[in-house]
């Protein structure tokens, strides 16, 4: 039973406070676990079978935890404990502050609550439904993104690019809508809006986000737009068009968010005849953070039925951590069986004597970082070189081709990151505006791409996260961020002299170990720009990044 009585408590009580905190943590924590775990066990389940029974289980179960962290007493309880519980101690404190976040969201009032889950599900499912046409031609996703890899004519691109808005057209009255009913509930909590509740929930601050995305806008402009013209007149002699007749459609992709092909990268060549799974083993054990365990457990090769991505996940916070993967001998499945045992490490290696409530990553974005840091391992030279046995000519050869490739692909991704958390921003802050307008102008100012002459459309509303992954987007970034950020420490204070640029962390028992102190011992203890400081001696910046990959 939840001790309502200390609800009514006077602050400063800190004894009576510290134990009815105590027991509400213990008694939580006796709920939350079971259907926790059973759930994560149920997801497993059902993305390595596909059985609609598994998903049935999963989602009921879901749905148990929800009504666990919507229950409204508990939450007034949490909150005046926080508020004015008066707790000395920091990690009880600590775990107060986490529940509190996970109860926050779950606040909004139940009925708003269902109508956004309905609403959101049904433009999820326009977006898996719809299809744009050309002409009178039905197009897939795949087959535009195949006609804006390779196609020669504009005329047919162009018909592409503008099938791939359509959705956009489709969804954007429900997405709207969407946006206000969240901004509703958001407001009814006390919030500004959606964009401040979520990222307060994440632990997030607007002016802290903002001014990293200003440090990374500063640090890459010059040479973003410097590559950029070069990329233009590529593509304008690929065309037989001038630099100022290039439209949207000229490049690679519906949002000019990737890099384009780079003729000379074949770097699955190198991963055909390997065991991808033995050599992330071998790596991880060499580095002294072994991953049999891991592995044991995990599914990593295709099979009918099965997911055909990849993830990794904590079942038990106990140490029962489990990849899937659909392995192929591939340079794209050494990085992501890479990125996933990075996930797996950080979980595996949490400090297990931690309280249940802090036995987890510190941020969502945290341990994407360290999935991030072993993922770019796959195509680093010095890596290569010495975990595939090449030789020292083939390694100097990859390092002229894979460092144009990082730095094309990172700085694309970075200022095509900065519309979306623009844009995003301003949605939620005011969805009257001129949403149409403001698209196109973040797209300019940061992408250097200009508006097709006359067009007023909810482009905008092409790009399914907004949906799906509401207010989300940065924390891709920030992860970037921060997996560089790690690696100009890790370089500063454990690896040889000069070990810089040519960082592979084969063998590197110390570089393991740094990274198991500093970052994953202390699971979720401290707040995440906290870990960040102690872990590197400064916040989070985007310095790093930018000298890893810009200049
Ligand atoms: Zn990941």
């Amino acid at each position: 039973m939840i001790p309502l009585c200390c609800a009514l408590l006077l602050p400063g009580c800190n004894g009576h406070n510290t134990r009815a905190a105590r027991r509400f943590i213990d008694e939580h924590v006796a709920r939350i676990a079971p259907v926790a775990q059973a759930a994560n066990l149920a997801y497993w389940e059902a993305a390595t079978s596909g059985e609609a029974k598994a998903y049935d289980r999963y989602a009921e179960l879901e749905l148990q935890k929800r009504r666990i962290y919507s229950n409204p007493e508990e939450y007034a309880f949490i909150k005046k404990m926080k508020e004015q519980g008066g707790l000395k101690d920091p990690v009880l404190a600590r775990e107060i502050e986490l529940l509190y976040l996970s109860y926050l969201p779950n606040q909004m009032e139940p009925e708003l609550l269902r109508e956004i889950t309905s609403l959101s599900a049904e433009v999820e499912k326009q977006f898996s439904t719809f299809r744009g046409t050309a002409g009178k031609k039905r197009l897939t996703g795949n087959d535009i993104e195949a006609i804006l890899k390779t196609e020669k004519r504009t005329a047919v691109r162009r018909e592409a690019w503008l099938a791939s808005k359509q959705v956009g057209a489709a969804v954007a009255p429900d997405l709207l809508r969407l946006v206000r009913l969240r901004n509703k509930a958001a407001q009814k909590l006390g919030f500004r809006n959606y964009h401040a509740l979520s990222l307060a929930a994440g632990e997030q601050d607007q002016k802290e986000l903002d001014k990293i995305f200003e440090e990374l806008y500063d640090l890459t402009n010059a040479p973003f737009f410097a590559l950029k013209q070069q990329l233009d007149a590529e593509l304008a002699q690929r065309f037989h068009i001038r630099i100022e007749e290039l439209q949207p459609w000229h490049y690679q992709d519906p949002f000019f968010q990737e890099s384009p092909m780079l003729q000379d990268v074949d770097l699955d060549g190198y991963y055909a005849g390997k065991d991808v799974k033995q050599l992330a083993a071998r790596f991880y054990q060499g580095i002294g953070l072994p991953i049999d365990s891991v592995l044991i457990r995990s599914d990593l090769y295709e099979r009918e039925g099965k997911n055909p991505h990849a993830f990794c996940t904590d079942i038990d916070r106990a140490g029962d951590v489990r990849i899937l993967c659909n392995l192929t001998e591939s340079e794209r499945w050494m990085e992501t069986m890479l990125h996933e045992a990075g996930h797996g490490v950080y979980s595996y290696y949490l400090d297990r004597s931690l309280p249940w409530l802090l036995r987890q990553e510190a941020h969502a974005f945290t341990t994407e970082a360290i999935a991030n840091f072993f993922g770019r391992l796959s195509r680093n030279p010095w890596w290569m070189e010495q975990m595939l046995g090449l030789p020292p000519e083939q390694r100097l050869k990859l390092e002229q081709v894979s460092g144009t490739y990082a730095r094309l692909k990172q700085l694309i991704f970075s200022r095509w990151a900065m519309v979306m958390y623009e844009f995003e921003k301003e949605l939620y802050a005011d969805p009257d505006q001129d949403l149409n307008a403001l698209w196109w102008t973040l797209v300019e100012k940061y992408q250097g791409i200009k508006k097709p002459a006359g067009r007023d459309e909810p482009d905008w509303a092409a790009k399914i996260h907004f949906t799906i992954a509401p207010c989300y987007y940065h924390n891709y970034v920030l992860g970037e961020l921060l997996a560089s950020q790690l690696h100009a420490s890790l370089v500063k204070s454990v690896l040889p002299e000069g070990g810089g640029k040519s960082a592979s962390y084969v063998g590197s028992v110390q570089a393991g170990a740094w990274l198991r102190s500093r970052v994953f011992a202390a699971g979720a203890l401290y707040p995440w720009d906290e870990m960040i400081k102690r872990a590197t001696g400064e916040p989070l910046t985007a310095r790093y990044f930018v000298a890893q990959f810009v200049n």
